[in-house]
C-alpha cells in the first residue's frame, strides 16, 4: 500500500466516514519528483465546517469517558504506530524528503507519544486546597475545552501532529486535524490509524486542503474552542488576532532564528558537530535549527575552517539511500528561497564560505549543498528565517558580546552554548531570551516529555508536550463545598 505505490483516494476523515471531495491534490517525492506519493481530496470550507459540527456533537459523550477508555484508545494507536515506525518512516521518508533513519525515528516518536499520554490520560488529578472559611474546602479540577482544531506544518508530519493529537484526545477534547498541503500521505496514515483506535464517531476529524479554504474555516469557526497551530509567523500572527477576537483559546508555535554560541574554552570538534546537526540536518527545515553560529574571536578562524571541513565531507542525497547525511528540501519553491537566500547573503556583502550550489543526483529532486557564510549582525541571513540549509557565522569579541548577540532577535525558541565553562553556561541558561537552552548540544533536538515552545516571536500560549500540555487541552475549575 505504502511504497512505490500511489495512496489512491487518500480522503477526509469526517463524523468516522472517509469522505472524497470536489477538489483533489498530489503530493511527490522530493528526492525523485517523477513519484506521487498521494493523490488526496482537498476539504472545502463546507466540509471542514460538517467536521467541526461532528467533533461539537460528539464532546458530550467523550468529554465524560472514563480514564481508562481513553487510555486504551491512546495506548493501541501508539502500540499501531511503534509496530510500523519503518513502514511510516519510509513512508515519511517518500514525503517529506527526511533521511530514512531520521524518518523512522520521527514515526517512533509520534508513537512514543501517544504512549505518554495514554499515561497522562489515567494520571490527570487535582488539588485539594485549605479554605480561608472554617468548614469549606477547595478542589481545582480540570475540565476538557471542547472542540480542538489542530493546524500543523509539512516539515514533522508525524510527531508535531501527534503531539497536539495525543494530548487533545487524552484530555478529553474532541479534534478537528488539518496537516499542511505538502503531506496528505503521513496525515492520512496517522487518521486511518486513528480511526481504528475505537474512537465514536465525530471525536478525531481529519480534512486535508489548503490553509487559505480549510485552515481558515477551523480559525473562523465559532465552534472550535481551542485552536494550536504551528506554522511560520506571518500566519500564526494573523491567527492569533482572529482566535483571541473571539476569545477561543489559542496556542502557537512558530520559527526561530535560532543561536548556537561557541566560546574559546569548548570543545571545538563537539561544536563543531552541534553546529552541523543543528544547522544542516534535514536542511535547516527545523523550527529549531541553528542558522546563527555565533563564534568567540579566539576561536572564530579554527572553528569556520573545521566547519567548512564537515560540511565538504557531508552527503547530500536521495532520502532513502543508505549513508546520505540531508536529504533534498521538501518542495521546488522551497529550494528556490533557499537559493535565492544565497542570492541575498552576496547581495549583502556576507563573506562565502562553502556551498549554497543547486545539486545533480541521479533523480530530479530538489537537491542542494549546504551554504555558509560569515555574516554582520545587521544582514537579513543573520536576522530573519531561512528555513533551509544555510548558516552564518557571526563573530563575538567575548561571552557578554555572544549573548547580547543570541538575544538580539524577535525570535526566542531555542538557543544553545558549547563552552566548558560551569560559569558561562549557568549565566546563558539563565540569560538567554527563549523558551528552550542547550548546553554542549544542537539547538535542535528535544525530549517529547518535557515542555516545548518559545518566547518573543516564536511563540504564544501555553508550552506543548509532557505534562505541561494539560494547561492548553483543559480549563481549570475552583469548587468550594461546605464540609
Ligand atoms: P505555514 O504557516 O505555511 O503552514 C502551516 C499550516 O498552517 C499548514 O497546515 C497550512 O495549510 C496552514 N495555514 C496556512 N495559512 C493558514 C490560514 N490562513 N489559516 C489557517 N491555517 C493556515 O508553515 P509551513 O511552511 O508549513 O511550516 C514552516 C514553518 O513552521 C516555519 O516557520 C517553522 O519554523 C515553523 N515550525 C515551527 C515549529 C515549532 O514548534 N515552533 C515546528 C515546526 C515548524
Amino acid at each position: 500500500m505504502i511504497h512505490g505505490e500511489i495512496h489512491q483516494n487518500v480522503r477526509q476523515y469526517i463524523n468516522g466516514r472517509w469522505e472524497t471531495s470536489a477538489t483533489t491534490g498530489v503530493s511527490a517525492n522530493p528526492s525523485d519528483t517523477s513519484e506521487v506519493v498521494a493523490e488526496y481530496a482537498r476539504a472545502d470550507r463546507r466540509q471542514v465546517e460538517s467536521a467541526i459540527r461532528a467533533a461539537a456533537d460528539a464532546f458530550s459523550h467523550w468529554s465524560h469517558s472514563t480514564p481508562q477508555r481513553r487510555a486504551d484508545v491512546l495506548d493501541r494507536i501508539g502500540t499501531e504506530l511503534l509496530a510500523r515506525k519503518d513502514e511510516l518512516g519510509l513512508l515519511l521518508a517518500r514525503e517529506v524528503g527526511k533521511t530514512l533513519p531520521e524518518a523512522v525515528a520521527e514515526a517512533a516518536r509520534a508513537g512514543q507519544v501517544f504512549k505518554f499520554f495514554a499515561g497522562e490520560a489515567l494520571r490527570g488529578g487535582g488539588e485539594n486546597m485549605a479554605s480561608l472559611r472554617a468548614g469549606v474546602q477547595v478542589d481545582v479540577t480540570r475540565e476538557p475545552v471542547g472542540v480542538a482544531g489542530l493546524i500543523t506544518p509539512w516539515n514533522s508530519p508525524l510527531a508535531v501532529p501527534a503531539t497536539k493529537i495525543a494530548p487533545a484526545l487524552a484530555h478529553g477534547n474532541c479534534v478537528v486535524f488539518k496537516p499542511a498541503e505538502l503531506v496528505p500521505a503521513c496525515g492520512w496514515t496517522l487518521a486511518e490509524i486513528i480511526s481504528r483506535a475505537a474512537l465514536p464517531a465525530g471525536v478525531f476529524n481529519l480534512v486535508m486542503g489548503s490553509g487559505r479554504e480549510a485552515g481558515q474555516a477551523l480559525v473562523d469557526s465559532p465552534l472550535v474552542d481551542a485552536l494550536s497551530f504551528t506554522g511560520s509567523a506571518r500566519n500564526g500572527e494573523r491567527i492569533l488576532q482572529a482566535v483571541a477576537a473571539r476569545r477561543a483559546k489559542v496556542q502557537l508555535e512558530m520559527g526561530g532564528k535560532n543561536a548556537l554560541v561557541v566560546l574559546a574554552d569548548a570543545d571545538i570538534d563537539h561544536a563543531v558537530d552541534c553546529a552541523v546537526q543543528g544547522a544542516y540536518f534535514s536542511n535547516g527545515q527545523r523550527c529549531t535549527a541553528s542558522s546563527r553560529l555565533i563564534v568567540e574571536a579566539a576561536v572564530h578562524d579554527a572553528f569556520v575552517s573545521r566547519l567548512r571541513e564537515r560540511l565538504k565531507a557531508l552527503k547530500i542525497g536521495h532520502a532513502l539511500e543508505r549513508g546520505v547525511d540531508v536529504g533534498p528540501l521538501v518542495d521546488e519553491e522551497r529550494l528556490a528561497r533557499s537559493l535565492a537566500w544565497v542570492g541575498i547573503a552576496r547581495e549583502e556583502g556576507a563573506e562565502h564560505v562553502w556551498g549554497g550550489e543547486p545539486l545533480q543526483r541521479a533523480t530530479a529532486g530538489h537537491y542542494m549543498s549546504p551554504a555558509l557564510f560569515l555574516a554582520q549582525p545587521g544582514h537579513r541571513i543573520a536576522r530573519e528565517e531561512i528555513f533551509g540549509p544555510l548558516a552564518c557565522v557571526l563573530r563575538a569579541a567575548d561571552y557578554d558580546e555572544a549573548l547580547a548577540l543570541c538575544n538580539d532577535t524577535p525570535s526566542g525558541l531555542s538557543a544553545g552554548i558549547c563552552t566548558n565553562s560551569l560559569k558561562h553556561a549557568m549565566h546563558f541558561r539563565r540569560h538567554a531570551e527563549v523558551g528552550m537552552t542547550m548546553v554542549n548540544l544542537p539547538t535542535a533536538g528535544v525530549d517529547f516529555h518535557a515542555p516545548f515552545g518559545g518566547r518573543k516571536g516564536s511563540g504564544y500560549g501555553p508550552r506543548e508536550q509532557g505534562r505541561h500540555a494539560a494547561e492548553f487541552y483543559t480549563t481549570v475549575k475552583t469548587g468550594y463545598m461546605l464540609a
